[in-house]
């Protein structure tokens, strides 16, 4: 797969492949990344703040349009051959695998009374999945954009995450935010994403690591996170009890000054927890702005290491891989370290010192080999482009 080898590469090989399958080449090729959250998890459906990256790391799309209502995809990953689906035909939650990731957008779009007659579609990815680094939201909206484009459809970004929201929602069946489908479509390079749930507003935060000698560092645990057993919409379902409650209409209206007094006024512990977390969580991105807009990125760390206590015991959404990866990362030398996504396995983030990256490197890696864990994966974040064409 040549995506690993750059862009400009991955166009041609996945526009070849298209042309292989289909017997045609496609109309163009389009990329969407993955994400890292820095910081406010579990906020963006409290209307809350949230802080994403884009990866490097993308999936990426060549696509052709059809009139004949016929809808076509493929993923090099998946290895199971073409997926045919009737666009008239589509119906939420009635399964097909993966494939309902590209055809919800395609749900979606005509649903919300945009032309879509149909398309074929090759899809691979760098993106790992069920590692919190959201390879779902990099499918839909490689999707979405594509399209977008090939039917002269004329949406903004803040529209297509709302509509790939919708389709991973209504389509597919999970009850994600929209953080994820924003960060595919809005950030940009060198920069973290601002994001304001409550009215999609954003802001580009400069975020060069690299000037001030220090490297984010991403460790999927490879725990498998499992959020189909209830445990996200349980955690959603307590903060709603929660703010009602407070008498909010999200827990985003608390604000962190009167959290000892609203804490006194939530009878269950659990619920508590929870109204404690978004709370918390929701100042921690407003203090890592200002340690951002400070040029202070070093003292983003303990705020990381913070937020994961937080997760942990407040809305108990960790792991025991998880928490290996903060306490031996900070043991090691790294400045602050927290799980990042929905959690219960999926991926880490830890800030580190440039020198001192290999060091915690290892560190996690000897943590992972004393526990009798499977070896986790470690990459260095590169804040990258939202999605975009590439061929
Ligand atoms: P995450 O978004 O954190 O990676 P999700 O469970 O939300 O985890 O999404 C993972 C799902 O997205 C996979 O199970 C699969 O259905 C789909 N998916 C992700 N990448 C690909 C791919 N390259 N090809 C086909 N389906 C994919
Ligand atoms: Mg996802």
């Amino acid at each position: 797969m040549g995506v690993r080898e750059g862009e400009g590469g991955a166009g041609v090989s996945v526009a070849g492949r298209f042309t292989e399958l289909y017997g045609y080449a496609p109309e163009g090729v389009w990329a969407a990344p993955g994400r890292v959250n820095l910081i406010g998890e579990y906020t963006d459906f409290n209307d809350g703040f949230v802080m994403p990256l884009a990866l490097a790391h993308t999936a990426v799309a060549a696509v052709a349009r059809r009139t004949d209502g016929v809808l076509r995809v493929h993923s090099a990953e998946m290895g199971r051959g073409v997926v045919e689906l009737a666009v008239e035909e589509l119906v939420p939650r009635r399964g097909s695998g993966w494939a309902a990731y590209p055809a919800g957008v395609v749900w979606a779009l005509r649903d919300a009374g945009h032309p879509v007659t149909g398309a074929d579609v090759h899809l691979t990815s760098t993106v790992p999945t069920g590692a919190g680094l959201s390879s779902s939201a990099a499918l839909e909206v490689v999707t979405a954009l594509a399209l977008n484009e090939l039917f002269g459809l004329g949406l903004g970004r803040e529209r297509l995450a709302l509509l790939a929201q919708r389709a991973e929602n209504a389509f597919v069946g999970v009850p994600c935010g929209v953080m994820d489908q924003m960060a595919a479509t809005c950030c940009t390079e060198g920069h973290a994403l601002l994001l304001d749930t409550r009215d999609l507003t954003v802001r580009q935060v400069p975020f060069d690591l690299a000037a001030q000698g220090l490297r984010l560092l991403v460790v999927d645990t490879r725990v498998k996170h499992a959020l189909g057993d209830g445990a996200y919409a349980r955690r959603r379902a307590g903060c709603e009890a929660g703010a009602r409650a407070l008498g909010v209409r999200t827990l985003r209206e608390v604000p962190h000054a009167q959290l000892r007094d609203a804490l006194s006024r939530v009878d269950d512990a659990t619920v508590r927890g929870y109204v404690r977390h978004v709370v918390t969580d929701n100042h921690r991105v407003g203090r890592t702005l200002a340690l951002l807009d400070a040029g202070v990125l070093r003292g983003v760390g303990p705020v990381l290491t913070e937020g994961h206590a937080s997760l942990r015991d407040d809305l108990r959404v960790s792991c025991a891989e998880l928490d290996l990866v903060v306490s031996a990362a900070n043991a090691a030398g790294g400045l602050g370290a927290r799980m990042t996504g929905a959690g219960f396995g999926g991926s880490a983030v830890v800030l580190v010192e440039q020198e001192a990256a290999e060091a915690v490197t290892e560190a996690v890696e000897e943590a992972f080999a004393a526990a009798g864990h499977p070896a986790p994966v470690i990459f260095p974040v590169v804040p990258s482009d939202g999605a975009r064409r590439i061929g």
